[in-house]
């Protein structure tokens, strides 16, 4: 099935290709380790294992490549302030963000590179843009030259004039253009630094995601990610810096998730409105945050909400209680109702073709739902061959390698859910929401959204009252 990326170069969605036939050159710029992950990271990284799985389960062999940043000002500031090692700092935040992972359900990365560990790549890197003219020495410190890069703003749209003279702080005067960049810094004291033919010190942010694709990808990738506030100016960089020192095209495809917003705001650290992954999943469980963060599309933005959270948990538990009752289901000797198994093999195609429209996750939710509610009506209520059983049986487990939205134990997920019932209330406006969207999804004719609705109310005991005058009520049970 072809593929189709928006891709961010030219703004359009387009027919993905490869270097190498069905093979996939992926980057994916993780995360910097000083402090626990807030959700907001997990959409990023959530993207990225998407992006993953799908290429996977669409039959690319895929090279994937997410680094850790475990060399920054904010690691060695947080360090300073608890008098630890930065990068004993920053080991023990990697090892938290790889549990977060687990939890998560994210399939391993084939190269998680971090910078300390990438030092040689990234001097010779910059050694190769001061060769071929694009970077130059200040006092032990390198800057990239832009007017040398191909394009400076292509993939941004950002026009160079304009960059240059729209600078409000202060130009460092040692610079050539006022958009020119840091590559290599001199260490401050008590900084960790690296020994380097400018002197001791540590690079600058951009350099390293070009150094790292290049060590584990070459000089070309195939597919690049990162949160679309990374655009501007890390991205733009790495393409500058790359195709400096390389001399050929770094990315033919760039793809960004939107931002999780808070309140009206985007979640970050340096805004104080953060949701912790630990905190969460330690409440609600990986699947919960994956299975939000999947049921809308990576270039939509989407509000974090009580709503949301509570659709999420509904979601999830029909999910395991569909791959419990599915692994209770024996085959019979019986003959097979071709009806459901043409049904199940166009589920299979109906998904994939949701997914290689640009990564559409919450299309393919959508699909894997209706086939759900397919199953559970035509199939477990009857007698069913073991060539059906196992058709479903795949098509199931194709669609989890795909998303990875079914825990390896549904039994002990359902159990923590189930846990928290009783924890709150049911929000009045959230019923109301999803009677006000139900009015609208049956007048659109969007019949499955509004059953899904439905089910979703009866899931918390909630029925509906269709009254005389076309109104509805709603009461618990
Ligand atoms: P950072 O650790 O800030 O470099 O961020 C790591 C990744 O998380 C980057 O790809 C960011 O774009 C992404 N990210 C940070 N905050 C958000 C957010 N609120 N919504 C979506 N992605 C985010
Ligand atoms: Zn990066």
């Amino acid at each position: 099935m072809e593929l189709k990326v928006h891709n961010n170069l030219t703004r359009q969605k387009e027919k993905f290709t490869t270097v190498n036939p069905n093979e996939v050159k992926f980057y994916s710029c993780g995360p910097t380790t000083y402090d626990f992950l807030h959700v907001g990271n997990a959409r990023a990284l959530v993207v990225g294992d998407l992006f993953h799985r799908v290429m996977l389960a669409l039959g690319y062999k895929v090279n994937f490549v997410r680094n850790y940043t475990d060399v920054d000002d904010k690691i060695i500031q947080r360090a300073n302030e608890l008098k630890v090692d930065p990068l004993v700092h920053a080991q023990r935040f990697v090892d938290e963000c790889r549990k977060d992972m687990d939890s998560l359900g994210m399939l391993p990365a084939t190269h998680t590179p971090k910078v300390s560990e990438t030092m040689p790549e990234i001097i010779s890197m910059i050694s190769d843009i001061i060769n071929n003219g694009a970077g130059y020495v200040v006092e032990g410190e390198v800057f990239f030259n832009v007017l040398k890069a191909d394009h400076y703003g292509k993939l941004s749209k950002k026009d160079l004039d304009g960059l240059q003279h729209g600078q409000r702080v202060e130009v460092d005067t040692r610079k050539i253009n006022p958009a020119d960049f840091v590559l290599w810094k001199p260490a401050k004291a008590g900084e960790p630094f690296w020994e380097s033919p400018w002197g001791k010190g540590r690079p600058g942010w951009h350099i390293e995601c070009s150094a790292m694709a290049k060590k584990f990808l070459g000089e070309t990738v195939d597919l690049h990610h990162g949160g679309v506030d990374l655009m501007f100016p890390h991205h733009e960089n790495e393409i500058a810096q790359s195709e400096a020192a390389n001399k050929k095209a770094f990315c033919n495809c760039w793809a960004h998730n939107e931002f999780l917003n808070f309140g009206s705001e985007k979640m970050s650290k340096s805004l104080g409105n953060v949701v912790t992954m630990r905190a969460f999943i330690e409440k609600y469980s990986g699947q919960v945050l994956r299975q939000i963060l999947l049921s809308v599309h990576y270039r939509a933005r989407f509000d974090w909400t009580d709503e949301a959270i509570e659709r999420a948990i509904q979601d999830v538990v029909r999910i395991h209680e569909f791959a419990l009752e599915l692994s209770k289901k024996a085959p019979a000797n019986c003959p097979t109702d071709s009806e459901a198994l043409k049904a199940v093999e166009k589920f299979v195609l109906d998904f994939n073709e949701d997914l290689a429209n640009d990564f559409n996750s919450a299309g393919a939710l959508g699909q894997f739902f209706s086939f759900i509610r397919l199953v559970r009506r035509d199939v477990l209520v009857k007698d069913v061959s073991s060539e059906l059983l196992n058709k479903i049986v795949y098509a199931v487990s194709h669609a989890n390698t795909a998303l990875g939205h079914i825990h390896k134990d549904p039994a002990a997920l359902l159990k923590q859910l189930e846990s928290l019932k009783g924890s709150g209330d049911v929000d009045a406006s959230w019923v109301e929401g999803l009677i006000e969207e139900r009015k609208k999804a049956k007048s659109d004719k969007n019949w499955k959204r509004a059953d899904e609705i439905r089910d979703e109310l009866k899931a918390k005991n909630i029925v509906l009252i269709d009254n005389k005058d076309g109104s509805i009520a709603w009461k618990m049970q």
